[in-house]
C-alpha cells in the first residue's frame, strides 16, 4: 500500500480526506491518496506567492543548476520512478523506462540549459534624425502558475510544465491527474531534496470539477494556467479562470488523422501507422484515430494494419510485437466500448477487435481492451468524428489529395497529423495544408524539445515546447529608456 501526501511550503501534508487509488491492471487498491481542501489550497497559494521574491533573486544559472539536480536525483531514483508509472498506469515497463522516465528528466536538463543560454535584444530608437533611445527586452515571470495534468503520461507531461516554470522563475502549485499520483509524489520528494526556496513547488492531490483542480483555475492568487486534458474541461477552466484573466496554455484533445498515400512504403506506413494508433492503449493525444488510405493501397494497408493490431501483447515479454497495458479505469474503458457498441450502430464493419482480451489471470479484473479497426463509416459518424482515446481507428479509403485534405480538415480538432508518402514534395505540399499544430511525414512522435508543441481549434491554445515554452511562462516586456535632453 502506497499512501500520497500533498506538499506544500516545503513540507508533506495530510488532511484526513482520502480518495482510492486503484489499479488498472487488476482493478486492485494501490493505495490512498490524501485529497487537498480548500484551506490547503489557499495555503499552497499563498506558499507560492511567498516563494516570488527569492525566486526572482536566483539568476537564471543557479535555477538551472537546481533543475539538473532534480534531473540527477530522478536518474538516481530511476526504477522507483518507472515502478509508479506502471503501478498507476498498467503500463508496459519497457515504455515507462525508455519513454516516460527518460523524457521527464531530459524536460529538466533540456530547460535549465534553454533558460541559461537565453539573451534577449535591445535596440536603439528615436526619430529621423537621431536614435535617442534604448529598447530593452526582458523576460519576466508570471508569478504563480497552476499545472494541472492528465493520467496518460503521467511524469512525462508534469515535468513538460514544471521545468520551464521554474527555470523562468514562477512558482508552482500542480495537480496531477487522480488517477495517477504516485510519480508526481515521487517528484515532490526529489524536490523537497533540492535548494529550491520553499513554497516554489507545491503538489496538491484531488478531482476536477468542484475539487482542487476547479479551485486553482478560479483562485484570485494563481496567475497562470498551463493544463493539460480533454477539450471540454479546456472550456470549463477557461471559464473559471476569467475572473482574473489568467495567462492560460492549453494542451487539449485530438482526433488526429493518418494518411498513407499510392507510393508511401507499405510496411512502414503500416508499422509506423499501428505504433500510432495502438501505443499507450491509444491513451496519447497524438494517437491516430482517423486512417484515410488511397485506393490502390487500401486493401494491402488494411491487411496489414490488422495482422499488427492482431500481433499486439498485452505484457512485458521480449517480443518484436507492440506492447501495450490496460486503460486507465473502468470508467474509461466503458466509455470505449461504448464507442465501439456506437460504431456498430452506426454501421461500421469491424476489422478487428471490439472486445475485452481474456488472460485467465488477475488481468481480467483489469480494464484491457482489444486494439480495434473499422471501415466503412462515412466522416459525419460520431465515431470518426469525436476523440476515443483508447487503442481504436477508422480506415477509410480516397481518391484525391484534395479530397483527403478536406477529409482530415473536416473536423472540431486540429492537434497533430501523419502522412506517409515516398514524394517528399508531396509530403510538404499536405503537410502545409493541414489545419494542426504537429504534421509527421513518414514518422510519428519523433520529437525534439526545440519544437513547438500545440494544436488548432479544439486542440489548444498557444505553443510550449523550446522558446516557445518561454514565451507562455516568461513573456517578453519591454523598457524604452530615453537619454535626459
Ligand atoms: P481531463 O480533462 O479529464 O483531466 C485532466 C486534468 O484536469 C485532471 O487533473 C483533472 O482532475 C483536471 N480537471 C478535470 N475537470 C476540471 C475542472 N473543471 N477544472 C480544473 N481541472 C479539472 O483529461 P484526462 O482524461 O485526464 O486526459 C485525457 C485527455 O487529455 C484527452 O482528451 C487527451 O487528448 C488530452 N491530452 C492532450 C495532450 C496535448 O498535449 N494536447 C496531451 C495528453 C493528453
Amino acid at each position: 500500500m502506497r499512501d500520497c501526501l500533498n506538499f506544500v511550503d516545503g513540507k508533506f501534508v495530510e488532511t484526513g480526506i482520502w480518495f482510492e487509488n486503484i489499479s488498472p491492471v487488476n482493478g486492485e487498491l494501490i493505495g490512498r491518496v490524501a485529497m487537498a481542501d480548500s484551506t490547503l489550497v489557499d495555503f499552497a497559494v499563498d506558499a507560492a506567492r511567498d516563494a516570488a521574491a527569492p525566486l526572482r533573486a536566483l539568476a537564471p544559472v543557479g535555477r538551472a543548476e537546481l533543475l539538473r539536480d532534480v534531473a540527477a536525483l530522478i536518474e538516481d531514483r530511476f526504477d522507483e520512478f518507472v515502478d509508479a508509472e506502471c503501478l498507476d498506469t498498467g503500463k508496459p515497463h519497457s515504455e515507462a523506462s525508455n519513454l516516460d522516465i527518460p523524457r521527464a528528466i531530459a524536460n529538466f536538463r533540456f530547460f535549465a540549459n534553454l533558460v541559461e543560454d537565453e539573451s534577449e535584444s535591445s535596440f536603439a530608437t528615436g526619430n529621423a534624425d537621431s536614435a535617442d533611445a534604448v529598447n530593452f527586452i526582458i523576460r519576466r515571470p508570471l508569478g504563480v502558475v497552476g499545472i494541472i495534468c492528465p493520467w496518460n503520461l503521467p511524469l512525462l507531461l508534469l515535468s513538460w510544465k514544471v521545468a520551464p516554470a521554474l527555470a523562468c522563475g514562477n512558482s508552482v502549485i500542480v495537480k496531477p491527474s487522480e488517477e495517477t499520483p504516485l510519480s508526481a509524489t515521487l517528484l515532490a520528494e526529489v524536490i523537497s531534496e533540492v535548494s529550491l526556496p520553499r513554497g516554489a513547488f507545491n503538489l496538491l492531490h484531488g478531482h476536477g470539477s468542484g475539487s482542487v483542480g476547479e479551485m486553482l483555475a478560479v483562485h484570485s492568487g494563481v496567475d497562470a494556467i498551463t493544463f493539460t486534458g480533454e477539450s471540454a474541461t479546456g472550456s470549463k477552466i477557461m471559464r473559471a479562470a476569467a475572473g482574473n484573466t489568467k495567462a492560460l496554455s492549453f494542451e487539449l484533445g485530438g482526433k488526429n488523422p493518418a494518411i498513407v498515400f499510392d507510393d508511401a512504403d507499405l510496411d512502414a506506413a503500416v508499422r509506423g501507422t499501428a505504433k500510432s494508433a495502438f501505443t499507450n492503449s491509444g491513451q496519447i493525444c497524438l494517437c491516430t484515430e482517423r486512417i484515410y488510405v488511397q485506393r490502390g493501397m487500401f486493401d494491402s494497408f488494411l491487411d496489414g494494419l490488422k495482422r499488427a493490431a492482431e500481433a499486439v501483447v498485452f505484457d512485458d515479454s521480449l517480443t518484436e510485437s507492440l506492447q501495450i497495458g490496460p486503460l486507465i479505469s473502468k470508467a474509461h474503458r466503458d466509455k470505449v466500448l461504448g464507442y465501439c457498441d456506437l460504431a456498430l450502430k452506426e454501421g461500421a464493419d469491424l476489422v478487428t477487435g471490439g472486445g475485452i482480451p481474456v488472460f485467465f489471470d488477475e488481468r481480467d479484473s483489469g480494464f484491457y481492451i482489444q486494439p480495434t479497426i473499422w471501415t466503412g463509416l462515412s466522416n459525419s459518424a460520431r465515431v470518426v468524428r469525436e476523440e476515443v482515446f483508447g487503442p481504436v481507428c477508422h480506415v477509410a479509403p480516397f481518391d484525391r489529395e484534395e479530397e483527403v485534405i478536406d477529409l482530415c480538415n473536416d473536423s472540431s480538432y486540429g492537434l497533430a497529423a501523419t502522412v506517409w508518402t515516398q514524394d517528399l514534395d508531396l509530403a510538404h505540399k499536405v503537410a502545409a495544408e493541414l489545419e494542426v499544430g504537429m504534421v509527421w511525414a513518414n514518422t510519428w512522435y519523433l520529437r525534439d524539445l526545440r519544437a513547438p508543441f500545440g494544436g488548432v481549434k479544439s486542440s489548444g491554445i498557444g505553443r510550449e515546447g523550446g522558446r516557445y515554452s518561454l514565451d507562455f511562462y516568461a513573456p517578453p516586456s519591454n523598457i524604452c529608456v530615453s537619454s535626459v535632453k
